[in-house]
């Protein structure tokens, strides 16, 4: 703004300056004339400033919207990926995640294992306590798995409470060892609620990814060891 304000005098000033020098030069110079002129060069300069500011002011809001759209941007990518309740990603983040792990363990030969997790007799959670503990039950979980977990692995909401974690780079034997300490933390676990405190317990089911076999095979088979899992009696 101070730099069109600034042009606009720069440029009165060389006119008047000229009108100066050409009145001196000539003898017959016409007064009228020069008036004239300097009254449409004032004119112009002023619409061309007034146009000047318009056009910043537009600029300006476009600016804003620019930057309230980006920030709308990543909060629907955020609200895409990520569950809002426990923070974990969801689903349909995880199932790309555990595509790009797939390609990238058939380069490097390296080892993907799949866990499936369902936290045992949850319903009666809600039922006797309230969906409120039921959600804040979820959560302490969610944040007790994570705790327990390399930061490369990656543990996702699959829906209701049913999580999949998935550890890259690991071998089979450690895994487990991973899960059973998992399984202890959760058993561990002290939610208070009004009236005393909630236990939980959870059953995992594990499976060796495959090469040549797919993600969702592969979460088909940790889903049927889960199923086993409960079969034989929980928190296993
Ligand atoms: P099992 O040991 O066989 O897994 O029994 P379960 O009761 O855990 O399994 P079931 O699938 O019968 O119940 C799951 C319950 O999880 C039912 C549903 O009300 C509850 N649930 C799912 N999503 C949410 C949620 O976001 N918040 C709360 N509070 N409860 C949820
Ligand atoms: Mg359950
Ligand atoms: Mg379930």
């Amino acid at each position: 703004m101070a730099e069109v304000i600034g042009i606009g005098i720069y440029a009165l000033v060389a006119f008047g300056c000229a009108i100066g020098v050409s009145s001196r030069l000539s003898a017959n110079a016409s007064g009228y004339l020069d008036t004239a002129y300097a009254l449409m060069v004032v004119i112009v300069l002023g619409g061309c400033i007034a146009l000047n500011l318009r056009i910043h002011r537009i600029r300006a809001r476009l600016q804003q919207q620019r930057e309230a759209l980006a920030q709308a941007l990543d909060i629907n990518r955020e609200l895409a990926t990520r569950d809002e309740l426990t923070g974990l990603i969801n689903r349909r983040a995880m199932l790309d995640l555990m595509e790009l792990e797939h390609r990238r363990s058939l380069r490097s030969g390296r080892p993907l294992l799949l866990a499936q997790l369902d936290i045992d007799h949850f319903k009666p959670i809600n039922d006797q306590h309230g969906h409120a503990t039921g959600d804040r039950a979820l959560q302490a979980f969610a944040g007790t798995v994570r705790a327990n977990v390399r930061d490369t692995d990656v543990l996702a909401r699959w829906g209701g409470e049913e999580f999949v974690l998935m550890l890259c780079d690991t071998q089979l034997n450690d895994a487990r060892e991973l899960l059973e300490r998992v399984r202890l933390a959760v058993e561990a676990l002290e939610i208070p609620h009004a009236t005393g405190t909630l236990r939980l317990t959870v059953s995992a089911g594990l499976a060796l990814h495959l090469p040549g076999d797919t993600v969702v095979h592969t979460l088909e088979r940790a889903d049927q060891a889960l199923y086993t899992a409960k079969a034989l009696g929980r928190n296993r």
